[in-house]
C-alpha cells in the first residue's frame, strides 16, 4: 500500500500527484524530497538522492507537507498540499 501525496498551485493551477510509499511490485520505499538549493520536489527510492536539476545538491526528505512548495512551472511559492490518498 502506498501513499498519494498531489500539490496544486493555487497561482497557475498546475497539479502534480506523487505516488509514494511500497507499491504491489516495488520492494523499496519511495519518498518525497526537496533540494536545498533550487526547492524542485521529487521522488526518489534512493537514500541519498540528488536534484536533477542542480546536479549535485542533496535533497532533504520531507516528513510533512502542511506548507508551502515552490512551483515547477511558474515557481512562486503557492504549490499547496491539496491531495491525499492510498493506492496499492
Ligand atoms: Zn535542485
Ligand atoms: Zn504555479
Amino acid at each position: 500500500m502506498g501513499e498519494i501525496v498531489g500539490f496544486v498551485c493555487s497561482k497557475c493551477n498546475y497539479e502534480k500527484s506523487y505516488f509514494l510509499g511500497v507499491g504491489f511490485n516495488d520492494l523499496k520505499e519511495k519518498n518525497l524530497y526537496e533540494c536545498n538549493n533550487c526547492r524542485a520536489l521529487k521522488a526518489s527510492r534512493l537514500s541519498k538522492p540528488k536534484c536533477s536539476k542542480c546536479k549535485n545538491s542533496l535533497l532533504i526528505k520531507l516528513y510533512s507537507y502542511e506548507r508551502t512548495f515552490n512551483c515547477p512551472k511558474c515557481k512562486s511559492e503557492d504549490f499547496n498540499f491539496e491531495i491525499g490518498g492510498l493506492w496499492d
